[in-house]
């Protein structure tokens, strides 16, 4: 039997992927307190590249997920609050990487329901119980005493996982201090599906196209990165003096704007862990790795991981071996930890770059953009490696 630890994203695209890989004759469940009862609500839409796509596809939830917006143009502008007009200082067309679009915005809560379904439906023993910790014999302790024996736990209890821990995988982590903070607006015109990135001193606002709807006909999602001072701030403010900071950052390109939904902060850290698997595990997801959402990445790695691991277990099956045959999880573990620390460190480095308001660095990331800007053929390759589909 195959164990998952969390029924986040990660954690069921991996048990559809193990699936469709070995087919019904292999066990596979996965544990997740949160299964007693239906998900909780999520206001977050991702941003899902062209590989995450075609894995979302090849597990039969694609088509599951209702309405999804492509984003068709990424537009970039560094500025001032205060500034009347914000230049754009680059742009990012899906037709730069020959694509479709640069990536489809799908709804976390739909999403989530659609691998819980297509999880059920596929046989996927889904089991309310959350996996505390290795009891020393090649079991694991759940938490009604009762204990499992996989042949391998894939580990997918999230950014604060305890059994990442309990498991001695290490982690390296630090604090960003700023929220995201996440609302759908709707607004007056249509986004003609363009993303828009405003670099703003205190940190990112996105702007994010969503399929038609809301109050005034058509909607985005916003991710506002901002200090945690004032976030701390906002909790005590009153809705409309929210509605009237989000309307300062949105801008005025979309007409009149309304909120839909409240805001919520999520505090924003990037973390890595040591190891990404050991004797019998292996982590997958945000457990092993969290990444600033500044370029909408976070869950785009953690089906990387997925798609990895499952072929490298898979890989191992055919041959006869076990499913935590070490070499075939030190083959995953290679694959994706360079690429995820390398996510990790560039989405980084893009906050610190923008996050801060000083002159000459102002003026050098400007010139720096605008000469990104006029080379198409480094824009086309950042296209295909920010789709997952080059290198
Ligand atoms: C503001 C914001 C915007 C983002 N936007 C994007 C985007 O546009 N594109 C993108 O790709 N990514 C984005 N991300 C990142 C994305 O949200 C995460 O990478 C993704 O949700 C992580 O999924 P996961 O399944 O790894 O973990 P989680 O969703 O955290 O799931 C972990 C699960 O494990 C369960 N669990 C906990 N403990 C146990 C236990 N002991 N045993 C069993 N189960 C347990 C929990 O109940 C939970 O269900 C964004 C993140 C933020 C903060």
């Amino acid at each position: 039997m195959l164990a998952v630890a969390g029924a986040g994203h990660a954690g069921l695209a991996f048990a559809l992927a193990i699936r469709a890989e070995l087919g019904p004759g292999v066990a596979v469940a996965v544990y997740d307190p949160a299964l007693a009862g239906p998900p909780a609500s999520d206001p977050r839409h991702f941003a899902l590249t062209p590989a995450s796509r075609a894995l979302l596809e090849r597990i039969g939830i694609w088509n599951r997920l209702g309405a999804v917006q492509p984003i068709l143009r990424m537009e970039i502008t560094d500025s001032r609050l205060s500034d009347p007009v914000r230049p754009t200082i680059l742009t990012f067309d899906a037709r730069d990487g020959d694509a479709e679009a640069l990536a489809w915005m799908a709804g976390s809560d739909a999403l989530r329901m659609a691998l819980r379904d297509a999880a059920a439906a596929a046989g996927i023993a889904l089991v309310p119980r959350a996996v505390i910790r290795p009891d020393g014999a090649g079991r694991f302790l759940l938490d009604d005493g009762s204990a499992i024996r996989p042949g391998l736990l894939v580990v997918a209890d999230g950014a604060r996982s305890r059994l990442r821990e309990a498991l001695g995988a290490g982690w390296v982590s630090r604090s960003f201090g700023q929220h995201g903070i996440v609302a759908t607006v709707s607004h007056e015109r249509d986004h003609e599906g363009v993303a828009v990135q405003h670099f703003l001193p205190s940190g990112p606002f996105a702007i994010l196209p969503l399929p038609p709807g809301g109050a005034l006909g058509h909607r985005s999602s916003i991710v506002w990165s901002e200090r945690d001072d004032a976030v701390a701030a906002l909790d005590n403010a009153d809705a409309s003096d929210v509605r009237r900071e989000v309307e300062r950052r949105f801008g005025q390109r979309l007409g009149e704007v309304a909120l839909e939904t409240p805001v919520r902060p999520y505090r924003l850290a990037a973390g890595i862990a040591r190891r990404f698997v050991g004797e019998g595990f292996a982590l997958v997801g945000d457990t092993a790795h969290v990444v600033h959402p500044i370029a909408g990445q976070g869950l785009n790695l953690g089906l990387g991981d997925v798609e990895a691991l499952a072929e490298a277990v898979a890989g191992a099956m055919r041959l006869g071996l076990g499913p935590a045959d070490a070499e075939a999880l030190r083959g995953y573990e290679r694959a994706r930890r360079p690429v995820t620390l390398g996510m990790g460190t560039a989405t980084a480095g893009l906050n610190g770059l923008f996050s801060n308001d000083a002159g000459p660095l102002r003026l050098l990331r400007d010139i720096g953009m605008g000469l990104v800007d006029r080379a198409p053929r480094l824009k086309q390759a950042l296209v295909r490696r920010a789709s997952g589909l080059g290198s």
